[in-house]
């Protein structure tokens, strides 16, 4: 297949090396030469006319299972602590095998049609009352849909405060009970060779409100001898720096490199609140940073220093949250986000569109351990993202490799392709019948309203 035609193409590369031009040739799902090509004979062309071309998106948060609780009016101008208690733990207990699936399907949707091709989900609520396995039923709608998809088993073996009173609580489990679960996943689901669809993360909700301190060392042990990548949410608020200093005595960083929960196999969700200090520390082990601004903005939580972190070489990726915080699981709305809260901040100069795409794709591969995606040269997988400047916003455009990032709204895609699949044509999704999504995603918000 060759793509062919197109105005420019953004590498995810850092530096001079995020920009090229020509076509892209695709064989057997990976990407066989860029440059000045010439159709060979019978291989199938792609016109990008119009477009311009990054490499496939990647969020490395999410909670796919929030897409059924966008805007729940007692929690739309709350805080953390307050959303968290309103939203997530009064609804946990209702979503049911169809919550769940129609959530998830609602999110991976989205995603796609914003030219995401790789998701990581944080999903946090296993419970002995489900009749269902909540890996099995996310598994199968990103397989249906294409995406690739790791899928981060989340859980708590301690609950918070405010899990009392009429709430039911949030659900624990033994530790020995959550590693073994996440085995069991593993074995089921983890495929680590390049290229795979389907990963597992170990990823307990949070070190400070979900495990007890001493159980901290066995779970990063626990991850390293399965060969599993370990992920939580840590800084997301002030909050967690004043529990650690007044509980640990130490900043959250420091206080969790004392259990060994730094190092390129880590990232942690938010990151927000950290001093200059965590933020080196973070750098130089290599640990990842999945950066939320949309959620960030929309909680009031503050603005994570990812541009600090990725001028010390750190590894900084972008994540759309879960939907109950940020209505729009859209890479290309949570990339403009990105670019403009830290500007706001801190000068027109402080994050360029180049650092924002780098960070949505190169910097999410690394953050997730997968050198052969988030770029485009050769020998990469061909996750591609083919975005049609077709809307007036983008008319008058004198630099339109940037135009996804700078001009917004949402994306019109011609093509999205991974591993040489298309799984987005024309801003449509093959196969997928909007129709029966909109009236399915009412219906699971209507029981979930009652
Ligand atoms: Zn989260």
């Amino acid at each position: 297949m060759l793509i062919e035609n197109a105005m420019g193409i953004f590498t995810g590369m850092a530096g001079e090396a995020m920009r090229t031009r020509g076509a892209i040739r695709v064989r057997d799902g990976v990407i066989a030469a860029i440059g000045r090509l010439q159709a060979e004979p019978g291989e199938q062309r792609l016109d990008a006319c119009g477009c311009v071309i990054y490499p496939g998106l990647i969020s490395t948060h999410h909670h796919l299972f929030q897409s059924v609780m966008k805007g729940v009016r007692t929690a739309i101008n709350l805080p953390l602590a307050g959303w968290l208690r309103s939203v997530p733990y009064t609804y946990w207990s209702h979503i049911d095998e169809e919550a769940l699936a129609v959530a998830a399907r609602i999110a991976l949707a989205e995603l796609l049609l914003s030219g995401t091709t790789t998701a990581a989900d944080h999903h946090y609520l296993f419970s002995d009352s489900f009749r269902f396995d909540p890996a099995h039923v996310i598994f199968e709608v990103a397989r249906s849909l294409g995406i690739r998809l790791v899928f981060c088993r989340g859980g708590a073996t301690k609950g918070r405060h405010f899990d009392t009173d009429e709430l039911v609580p949030m659900p624990v489990e033994r530790l020995e009970h959550m590693l073994k679960s996440v085995e069991v996943c593993a074995q089921r689901f983890h495929d680590a060779s390049p290229g795979s669809l389907s990963q597992v993360v170990l990823a307990p909700t949070t070190p400070t409100w979900s495990l007890e301190a001493g159980e901290l060392k066995e779970v990063i042990a626990s991850a390293r001898r399965m060969k599993l990548r370990l992920h939580s949410h840590l800084s997301e608020t002030h909050e967690y720096v004043d529990f650690c200093l007044s509980v640990h005595g130490k900043r959250p960083v420091h206080w969790i490199a004392e259990h060994n929960w730094l190092g390129p196999d880590v990232w942690f969700a938010h990151l927000v609140h950290l001093d200059d200090s965590e933020v080196r520390l973070l750098a130089s082990t290599g640990t990842g940073m999945a950066h939320c601004p949309q959620s960030n903005c929309r909680l009031g939580s503050g603005v994570a220093p990812a541009d600090a972190m990725a001028r010390l070489g750190g590894a900084v990726s972008l994540g759309v949250d879960g939907a109950a915080s940020n209505e729009s699981a859209d890479m290309i709305s949570e990339m403009h986000s990105c670019w403009h809260t830290h500007r706001a901040l801190k000068g027109a100069d402080a994050v360029t569109a180049e650092d924002v795409v780098h960070w949505a794709t190169a910097g999410g591969a690394r953050v997730l351990g997968r050198p052969e995606i988030g770029t485009l040269a050769p020998g990469q997988q061909a996750d591609i993202a083919i975005f049609d400047l077709d809307q007036p916003r983008h008319f008058g455009m004198h630099d339109p490799l940037i135009a996804p990032v700078t001009c917004a709204g949402s994306a019109s895609l011609r093509y999205l392709m991974i591993g040489g699949r298309l799984v987005v044509e024309n801003g449509a999704i093959p196969g997928l019948d909007i129709a029966k999504l909109r009236s399915d995603a009412a219906r699971v918000v209507a029981k979930l309203a009652a």
